[in-house]
Order: C-alpha cells, then structure tokens, then sequence
C-alpha cells in the first residue's frame, strides 16, 4: 500500500489523529488523492491508516491504527457504533440527534444527523467524498430510512478542493419535515435549512435557557428559527423577541411559534449588531439576554477581529440587563477557546460598569462528542452570567 513516512515529533506521535504537510517526511507508492495509505514513522513501523489529501492542509486523517480498507463493512461497523452510542446516551432521542460526527466517532469528514425516517449525510474530506455511495448503502442497511439527502454545502470542504453539491441520494424528500422538540413544533428545511436543518447541538440548551425564563423579559439574539425564543415563551417569559438577519430563519421561526400557538414572541428580521444599538440607544432593558452568534472566525488569523465583534455586542448586551439579569452566552468557533471567551466577557464587564457571577456554563449535546486528542471537535462553550445588584 503506499504511504507516507511522517516527521519525528509530528503531532500524531502526541495522540492526534491528522498529519500536516510540514509533518511528512516522504511519501512512497505515489498514492492518487482520496486514496486510503499506511503511515509510517521514521523507522519504518506502521502508524495505522489514514485518508490522503495532498490538496488539503491536513494530509492525512488516521482512521485506524491497523491496515484498514474502506469498505462498506467497515462504514456498517463505524455507524452502528456510532449509533449504539447515541442509544446509550440518557436525555437524546436517538430518533432526533446527530449520528456520526466525524473524527469523534472514527469516521474523519462524514457527518450523518438523523431527522426521524430522514437521513442527511455530509462529506466534509476528498477520501470520504469519494466514498458516498458505500457510505450511503451502509446508512439504508443499518437504518432503512425514507430518504438520505447529501447536503455538501458546507463551505469547509473548499479546504479539500471540494466544491458544493446537494440532492436526494435515494428515496424521497419531504417538502418541509415537522419535528417535535420538548413540545415545540419546528419546521425543517432539510435540503435548504442552515446546517442539515436544525441546530442539534443546542437542544438540550433551549431547556436549561429556558428555565430562567418565567416572568422575564428575554431577548434573543441570533435567533435563528426560534430554539431558544420558543424555548422560553412556552416557559412562561413576560415577553419575547427574537432577532435574526435571515429571512427564511426568521419566517420558520413565524412558522413554528404558529404551529407550537406561541403568538406572543415578537420576531425580528436584522443586523443583531445594529439591533442592539438601537434598542440601547432607546434605553430598552431586559432580564434575559441570549447571544448565539455564528462563528465569527474559521481562522486563527481573524481570531481579533472576531473578538472585537464578540465584544461588542456583549458590552451593549450587559448595559441592557437589569441588576439580577442573565447573560446567556454562547461561542461555536473552535478558535475562540473557553479561555479567550471568558476574557473578552470580563473586558465587556469592565468597559461597561457590571459586576459578574458565572450562574451556569454548557456545552455541544453529547451527540457531538469530544475527542480529547484533537481539540478541533471541542467547540461550543456557553456560560450564563448574572449581573450582580448592588455592586
Ligand atoms: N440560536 C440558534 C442558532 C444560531 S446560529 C439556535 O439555537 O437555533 C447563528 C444565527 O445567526 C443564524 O441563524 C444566522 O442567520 C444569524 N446571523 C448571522 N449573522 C447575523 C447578524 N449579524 N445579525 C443577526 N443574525 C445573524
């Protein structure tokens, strides 16, 4: 088979499972891109399988730490894994989670969430790309779903030279699919909504928020169809508003309060930052706060930039909650780590005059587990913090 010789002190000597362009040695055999390779280290012992790349940044991606073909078998057993997992996990509808997710559960680039009979399948690497059709085949063995949808739109893969292409790989596509969440209609786009339709990752989320909620007037920042909006009108919220820039977010968001008889959430279609300007500027107050913004980088390179976007919107959220009131915030970029995050809060502190508490921190759901050896799949960190009285 060929391969690679990879580097000493490379980053997979250190439990990582990726292998950079600087880290390779040499590489024999001349495996063609896409192509499953053994790795060595420098004195020729064998670091297992991985998929190559040489387009991409990240050369190789180990999958096994044996001589591994891809296989249809060997999709069947990574999924069923995968799923034995989820069904084990207490809290997560095994019916409504995220199945595979990538490096964490062994299957680098494949990302499949389950939307009850509905499947969505992404290939987010050149070597799995190339293996959509065993990698299906395994999904409608183990699952028989109604329908599998690829949806490769994800601006990730142009890491991987890979272009966007989305379509019903078999069986049928629902319209629009109507799920049940603790309650709560939501109408998901499976083939246009953000992500594969629905924010998985926050869903336990929306409950915890949503316990603070009773009496309180909640403003909801980043709304996008309405998770954590719904979340805390149901729960008896004095008032809701829900802000978002997206139009088709912001008519789900519509779709569902109507469906879930939640007609009280005032949805708003704008910029949060010049949203938030205003509502300053008239003196508006609030008890709840929520900001969910979209990962403001996806690069170490415009980590700045990002932070002084987090902390603006985080300074004019604080000098909006009342003494006693809660900031519910989030970040989803792996590059804003807890640490950096927590600074930029406490700056946001400082310049605007508030005292803190940390009441509460949260995470992505448990379907989206991490992988301690590779930091990359550790990236949603929320925090709920109380604005101090009487400072
Ligand atoms: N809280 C949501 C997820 C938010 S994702 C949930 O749990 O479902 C980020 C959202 O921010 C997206 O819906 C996107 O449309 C929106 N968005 C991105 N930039 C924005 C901006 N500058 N102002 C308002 N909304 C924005």
């Amino acid at each position: 088979m060929a391969g690679i010789v990879v580097k000493p002190r490379a980053r997979i000597f250190h439990g990582h499972e990726w292998v950079y362009a600087s880290e390779i040695k040499k590489s024999f055999g001349n495996p063609a891109p896409g192509d499953v390779i053994s790795l060595k280290d420098f004195k020729d012992r064998p670091l297992g399988s991985a998929i190559y790349n040489p387009a991409s940044q990240i050369v190789a991606r180990r999958f096994s730490r044996r001589k591994q073909p891809l296989d249809k078998a060997f999709f069947t057993r990574r999924i069923e894994r995968a799923l034995i997992h989820r069904q084990g996990l207490s809290q997560i509808n095994p019916e409504l989670c995220r199945i595979v997710w990538s490096e964490s559960d062994g299957l680098p680039g494949v990302v499949i969430d389950r939307y009850g009979e509905y499947l969505v399948l992404q290939t987010l690497t050149l070597g799995m790309n190339q293996r959509v059709d065993m990698i299906s085949a395994a999904m409608s063995e183990l699952f028989s779903p109604k329908g599998i949808i690829l949806r490769n739109d994800s601006p990730m893969r142009a890491a991987e030279g890979l272009g966007p292409e989305t379509r019903l790989i078999c069986g049928e596509l629902p319209s629009k699919k109507i799920l049940d969440v603790n309650g709560i209609s939501f109408t998901i786009d499976l083939m246009g909504g953000q992500k594969t339709g629905l924010y998985l990752d926050q869903l336990s989320n929306y409950r915890r928020v949503a316990e603070y909620a009773r009496e309180r007037r909640v403003l909801d920042c980043f709304t996008n169809q309405g998770g954590f909006a719904l979340h805390c009108a149901a729960a008896g919220a004095s008032t809701v508003i829900g802000v978002d820039s997206s139009s088709p977010a912001i008519e789900s968001a519509k779709l569902n309060a109507e469906k879930s008889g939640l007609n009280s959430v005032q949805w708003v279609e704008a910029n949060v930052f010049d949203d938030l300007k205003t509502r300053e500027a008239n003196n508006e107050q609030f008890d709840i706060i929520i900001l969910d913004p979209p990962s403001f980088t996806r690069n170490k390179r415009s980590l700045k930039d990002a932070l002084r976007g987090y902390k603006e919107i985080h300074l004019r959220a604080l000098k909006m909650l009342n003494p006693g009131g809660l900031l519910m915030t989030f970040t989803c970029s792996h590059h804003v780590s807890r640490k950096v995050f927590i600074e930029m809060v406490r700056d946001a502190a400082v310049d605007s005059k508030r005292t803190l508490r940390q009441k509460q921190t949260f995470a992505q759901r448990a379907d989206h587990p991490i992988n301690p050896s590779i930091p990359e799949t550790e990236y949603l960190h929320g925090f709920v913090f109380e604005i101090m009285p009487a400072w």
